[in-house]
C-alpha cells in the first residue's frame, strides 16, 4: 500500500483548478496524468526576460517585460495579414502586438484601449515598427507582477500555454507535502543538496543544478534499490536445475553451423539452467546476430528436463513471426510449439490452454497474454522474453515472479548499450553477448537521398520489384496530425504514402502500423512474408524482429527524424539473404548539421555498438533508454550526464541501505519505501512480502 503521505501527489490533475476534460487531453499526451507527473514536469530551460521601464532601454532580439497603454486595434481586409494591437511605452514609443490567425481573438479580449497592461515578450522590428510577435504574458496591470526575471519553459502539446502549465505547476507544489529523506545524510551534506521539496520548488523556479541533480539522484536511486530488491529476492526463490541431455537439441537440423558467439552464449545459458537458482540473463546481440537460434537451444534444454519454455514477443506480428520459425526449427526434435496471443477466442483458446496445462505443449510462443491469471502451466521453467527493451523495467522483472518456483529468465536484446548503461537499465542481470555476425553478410548499402528525388526513388523500387525481389518503405508517422491549416497532409505519413504508391504499384503494396486493426495487419504482413506483396509500407512496427530474407530494399522517409539506434534497428530488416541489400535514407531539404552528422554516420557504418555511442555523444541518451516522450522510458528525470555521473553513487548507496541498513526496515527504510512508491518502482517493495 502507497505510504498516505503520497497521496496528494498522486491525485488525478483534474483535482487541479481549471483542469476539466478539454485540458486533460493536452495533459494526458504529456504523461501529466497525476500532481506528481506535473511536479516532475520539470522545465526545458528558462528565458531570462529584462523588466524595462521603456522600449528605448531594449535591443531588438531581447525578452523583455515592459508596461503598455493600449492605444488602438487594427484589422486588415486581408485575411491572411495579422491583427494588430498598437501600444504606447512610458516615453510614448508606439510597438505592434501581432496576432496571426485565432489568437486575435485573445487579443481582442485581453488588451482593451485606453488600458494599461504589462506585456511580456521577444521585442523585433517590422520595417521601421517595433513589434512583438504573439506575447507570452499579458497582465492587467496590478495583477501579479511580471518583474521576474527568469521564466520556466515547458514541454508543451497542442491545447496548452506556458503560463497554463506553470500555473498548474504552482498549484502542484503547493500541495507537495515535505517527504522525509530517504538519500544517505551524508551524501545529502557532502553535496550540499536541497530536502526533495526544495528541490522541486528551486527547479521550477531558474536553473539550479543541485536541485536537478538531487532530484535526477533520487530517481536513480529508487531504480537501483527497485533492481537489487528484485534480484536478492530472486536469489533466496528456488528455481528448477535444469539438466537436458542432448536428446532434443541433438535432432536439430540447422542449416548453418553455429556462430563461436552462439555456442558460448549458450554454454552460458546451460550452465546457468544447471543450477536451481534461477537464471537472469540478458542476452545482447545486435540485429541479424542470431539470437533466436540461441533461444531454442535454451528452450530445448528446458523440454529435455521435462519442463515448459516460454518465449514472450512484444507484439503480435513478432510472436507470429517466432512462431513459424520456431515450429520451422523445431520440427525434427518433436518438440510442441504453439502460438498464444489475447486474440485466441473459443475452442483454440481452450485447446492451448488446455495443452498448457497437461504439458502436451513444450513451448509456447506469445505476447503477454500468456501471463494473464488464466493461463496455468504445468511445468514452466524457462522464459525467454525477446527486444525486452519494449517492456518496462518493472514488467519485465515482475514476470519472474510467476509461478510458485522461480522460472529461469533469458532477456534479448539488440538495442546495444553502452556500457554505463547497461547497470542503470539492467541492475545486475548476468550478460552474454553476441558479438559476432554469422558469416557471408554483406554490407548493406546505405545512401543518403534527397527528398527531392523521390522520383528517381520510386522508379528505384519499381526497377527492384520488377527484378523479382521485395522492399520496405518506412514512414515516420501514421497520419499527419499537425492539424495546421496551411500544411495539407503530411507525405511521409504511411497512409497517404500506401495511396500514392498503391496508384503504381496496385495489389504489390500492403501497409501496417500500429494503429491498424491486428486481423489486417496480420493479413499484410503475411502477404509480405510469402512474397505474395512485393512492398510493404510501414512504421516503425517492423523495427525489431521481422525476418523477410527476400526483402532487400528499404527507403526510410524522412530519416532524420528517426534516431540512429532506431535507423540502425531499421536497417536491420534488410541484409538477411545472400543478395546484395540497399537502404536508401530520404532526408528533407533543410537539415542541421547535427542531422548531417547523424545520416552520414550511418552510411559509414553498420557497428550498432559504434551507432549507439554516437548517438549519445550527438543528441543524449534519451533515445537508449526510451524516448522520454513514452511512458515507459527508464528513467523521467535522469539525463544522461546525470546517468553517468550520479549512478555509481546511487548505485552503493542503495547496497548500503541493503545490506548495513537492514534493507527497508527502520526509519530511513521506510523514507526509501515511500521514495520506491514515488517513483512507481513498488514492486521493489511488494518482493519483501513475497508477493
Ligand atoms: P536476431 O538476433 O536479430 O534476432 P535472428 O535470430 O532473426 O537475428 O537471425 C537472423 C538471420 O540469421 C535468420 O535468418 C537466421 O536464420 C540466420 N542465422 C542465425 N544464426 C546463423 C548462423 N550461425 N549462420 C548463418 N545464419 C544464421
Ligand atoms: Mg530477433
Amino acid at each position: 500500500m502507497r505510504p498516505d503521505i503520497l497521496n496528494p501527489l498522486f491525485a488525478e490533475t483534474e483535482t487541479l483548478d481549471g483542469v476539466g476534460p478539454k485540458m486533460k487531453k493536452p495533459l494526458d499526451r504529456l504523461g501529466l496524468t497525476r500532481v506528481r507527473d506535473v511536479l516532475y514536469h520539470l522545465p526545458e530551460r528558462f528565458v531570462s526576460r529584462r523588466a524595462v521601464t521603456d522600449l528605448d532601454e531594449a535591443g531588438e532580439g531581447e525578452n523583455i517585460v515592459v508596461a503598455l497603454t493600449v492605444t488602438e486595434h487594427r484589422a486588415s481586409r486581408n485575411a491572411r495579414a495579422p491583427y494588430r494591437v498598437l501600444a504606447q511605452d512610458a516615453k510614448g514609443n508606439i510597438l505592434s502586438l501581432t496576432y496571426f490567425g485565432r489568437a486575435s481573438y485573445t487579443a481582442r479580449k485581453q488588451l482593451p484601449v485606453g488600458e494599461k497592461r504589462w506585456v511580456a515578450g521577444k521585442l523585433e522590428r517590422y520595417g521601421d515598427m517595433l513589434q512583438m510577435v504573439h506575447p507570452d504574458h499579458v497582465l492587467e496591470e496590478g495583477g501579479e507582477s511580471l518583474g521576474h526575471l527568469c521564466e520556466p519553459v515547458y514541454r508543451l502539446s497542442e491545447g496548452l500555454t506556458q503560463p497554463r502549465v506553470a500555473g498548474l505547476v504552482a498549484q502542484s507544489l503547493a500541495k507537495a507535502p515535505e517527504l522525509p529523506e530517504w538519500i544517505e545524510p551524508q551524501q545529502v551534506e557532502r553535496e550540499n543538496w536541497p530536502g526533495w521539496r526544495d528541490a522541486l520548488h528551486l527547479a521550477h523556479r531558474g536553473e539550479n543544478a543541485k536541485a536537478r541533480d538531487r532530484l535526477a539522484y533520487d530517481e536513480l536511486l529508487a531504480n537501483s534499490l527497485a533492481l537489487m530488491l528484485v534480484r536478492a529476492d530472486n536469489r533466496r526463490r528456488r528455481g528448477q536445475a535444469l539438466a537436458g541431455d542432448g536428446s532434443y537439441r541433438g535432432k536439430l537440423a540447422l542449416p548453418f553451423p553455429l556462430t563461436g558467439a552462439q555456442q558460448r552464449s549458450i554454454a552460458e545459458i546451460e550452465g546457468d539452467l544447471a543450477q536451481e537458482a534461477p537464471m537472469l540473463r540478458l542476452l545482447q546481440g545486435d540485429v541479424g546476430a542470431g539470437k533466436t537460434v540461441v533461444a531454442l537451444e535454451a528452450m530445448l534444454i528446458a523440454v529435455e528436463a521435462d519442463a515448459q519454455a516460454a518465449l514472450l514477443a512484444p507484439t503480435e506480428l513478432l510472436a507470429r513471426q517466432h512462431y513459424e520459425t520456431l515450429r520451422r526449427l523445431a520440427a525434427p526434435t518433436g518438440a510442441e510449439v504453439a502460438l498464444f496471443t489475447g486474440r485466441d477466442k473459443g475452442r483454440a483458446r481452450e485447446s492451448i490452454l488446455m495443452g498448457l496445462l497437461d504439458g502436451s505443449i513444450d513451448i509456447v510462443v506469445g505476447t503477454h497474454a500468456i501471463f494473464q491469471d488464466k493461463v496455468a502451466y504445468r511445468n514452466l521453467a524457462l522464459v525467454v522474453i525477446d527486444e525486452q527493451h519494449r517492456f518496462g523495467v518493472g514488467q519485465r522483472l515482475m514476470l519472474a515472479g510467476k509461478g510458485r518456483r522461480a522460472p529461469h529468465v533469458l532477456a534479448m536484446t539488440a538495442t546495444p548499450i553502452p556500457r554505463t548503461l547497461t547497470l542503470a537499465q539492467y541492475g545486475e542481470l548476468d550478460v552474454s553477448k553476441l558479438d559476432e555476425l554469422p558469416p557471408g553478410r554483406q554490407a548493406i548499402d546505405t545512401r543518403v537521398v534527397g527528398v527531392e528525388r523521390m522520383d528517381e526513388v520510386v522508379a528505384g523500387v519499381e526497377r527492384h520489384i520488377a527484378g523479382g525481389q521485395q522492399a520496405y518503405w518506412v514512414c515516420p508517422l501514421v497520419r499527419d496530425e499537425g492539424g495546421r491549416d496551411d500544411e495539407t497532409g503530411d507525405m511521409a505519413a504511411a497512409e497517404a504514402r500506401f495511396a500514392a504508391l498503391q496508384e503504381r504499384f496496385g495489389k504489390d503494396v500492403v501497409m501496417v502500423h500500429g494503429q491498424l486493426d491486428p486481423a489486417l495487419k496480420d493479413a499484410a504482413m503475411e502477404r509480405f512474408a510469402s512474397g505474395d506483396a512485393k512492398l510493404l509500407v510501414a512504421t516503425t512496427v517492423i523495427e525489431v524482429g521481422v525476418d523477410v530474407p527476400a526483402a532487400t530494399l528499404m527507403v526510410i522517409e524522412q530519416a532524420e527524424r528517426f534516431g540512429l539506434a532506431q535507423l540502425h534497428q531499421l536497417r536491420g530488416r534488410v541484409g538477411r539473404g545472400a543478395e546484395k541489400s540497399v537502404c536508401l535514407l530520404l532526408r528533407s531539404g533543410e537539415l542541421s548539421e547535427t542531422a548531417r552528422d547523424r545520416l552520414a554516420l550511418m552510411r559509414e557504418t553498420q557497428d550498432g555498438f559504434r551507432l549507439a555511442e554516437e548517438d549519445l555523444r550527438l543528441r543524449g541518451g534519451g533515445e537508449l533508454l526510451g524516448t522520454r516522450q513514452s511512458g515507459d522510458a527508464a528513467f523521467q528525470i535522469a539525463d544522461l550526464e546525470q546517468i553517468t555521473r550520479l549512478l555509481p553513487t546511487a548505485h552503493d548507496d542503495a547496497r548500503l541501505l541493503m545490506e548495513r541498513d537492514g534493507g527497508l526496515e527502520g526509519e530511513r527504510g521506510e523514507a526509501a519505501r515511500t521514495l520506491l512508491y514515488l517513483f512507481e518502482r513498488d514492486f521493489g517493495v511488494r518482493t519483501l512480502r513475497g508477493g
